[in-house]
């Protein structure tokens, strides 16, 4: 590695607390093993990675929608860790309700961005993303989503994406994944798994043999649970599950009981400040067995889960709709007091 290329970024762009030399030295590490150790392609996205960083401050940033639109908006989060250390990222294409793909990248970014402090060291600094295909549409086929997502990956977060296993692909995907596969780095296209749904449904291999290899019990099973339950529960609990509304009232379990709320929009400050009335809205949906969709049971309990609550805190207390939720958590939430912003700044994109 040519320290004076290091020296030289580093000097130019990171002056901001929190970072360090160990952790820039980790990312140009990690970036030169997406270029394959050429110095001059390296150089360039890393580059254009920090200046993105300066100018957008991606770590201080929420997705916009699920706070001020839809508290349903994006259906995507950590919930948990494979078998080597690496992050679960778990997704449902058809819960979101916002298709568009400036915000889908948004909600990426804040995804990618939480996980950033947190990742263990090389080579398990990475994530491994379950994406649920169950509900998968043509409304859900936008090649600019897609694009826009696989670009952001490719420039600014290289060599974090260690597996993506797509779940119950219907075949209408796989012309859709052919199109827009040259646009992705090839080295991202082969980390790409198709396996059947735990119903047995959709294309590729079958799903115990791929999820025993990659996770534990624990995890399995709350994948398998998350999924049944979408599956057989779509009406009347999957689209009702706010993974937003869960971590700022830090109750994972009951859905849907927000919903008359964020349909009154107009009327939503002054009842804000008034106070929440839980009796006036509509009762809650039960999980089946207690699943709790912020992820594992051992995983709520780490330091993962409670920054993600206390940077969503941070944020909802803001957001048009998320600003009740937050005085009702108050009183109950668990999460600890860490300056989310504070630590986070500066350091993320230079871990390695
Ligand atoms: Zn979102």
């Amino acid at each position: 590695m040519s320290n004076h290329f290091f020296l030289a970024l580093y000097d130019q762009y990171w002056r901001v607390p929190g970072s360090s030399l160990s952790l820039a030295v980790d990312t140009v590490r990690r970036f030169l093993r997406a270029d394959r150790g050429n110095i001059s392609k390296a150089k360039k996205r890393l580059e254009e990675t920090l200046k993105w960083r300066i100018d957008v401050q991606p770590q201080t940033k929420m997705c916009s929608t699920c706070l001020n639109e839809d508290l349903r908006s994006h259906y995507m989060q950590h919930v948990g860790w494979d078998k080597r250390g690496r992050a679960l990222v778990y997704s449902d294409i058809g819960m979101a309700r916002d298709k568009g793909h400036k915000s889908n990248v948004e909600h990426c970014i804040q995804v990618l961005e939480l996980m950033e402090p947190i990742l263990p060291p090389f080579p398990n600094d990475q994530y491994i993303w379950v994406v649920d295909f169950h509900k998968f549409s043509i409304s859900d086929m936008n090649p600019k989503m897609a694009i826009a997502c696989l670009k952001l990956f490719g420039r600014s977060y290289p060599e974090r994406l260690g597996q993506m296993i797509l779940v119950g692909a219907p075949r209408i995907f796989n012309g859709f994944f052919r199109a827009v596969s040259p646009f992705a780095d090839p080295v991202t296209v082969k980390k790409v798994r198709f396996i059947k749904g735990p119903d047995g449904k959709g294309g590729g291999k079958k799903f115990d043999l791929v999820v025993n290899e990659f996770f534990d019990a624990e995890t399995k099973a709350w994948l398998v649970a998350e999924m049944m339950e979408n599956r057989l529960r779509w009406k009347d609990l999957a689209r009702r599950k706010s993974w937003l509304a869960a971590l700022i009232t830090a109750d994972g379990t009951r859905h849907g009981w927000w919903e008359q709320n964020t349909k009154r929009k107009s009327k939503f400050n002054s009842e804000a400040e008034e106070g929440f009335d839980e009796d006036k809205l509509a009762p809650a949906v039960l999980s089946e067995h207690g699943h709790d969709i912020r992820g594992c049971p051992s995983f709520i309990q780490t330091e993962a889960c409670v920054r993600m609550t206390n940077f969503a805190i941070q944020h909802s207390s803001r957001g048009k709709l998320t600003n009740l939720l937050v005085c009702k958590s108050a009183k109950k939430s668990t999460a600890v007091p860490v300056n989310t912003e504070t630590d986070r700044s500066g350091g993320t994109a230079l871990q390695g």
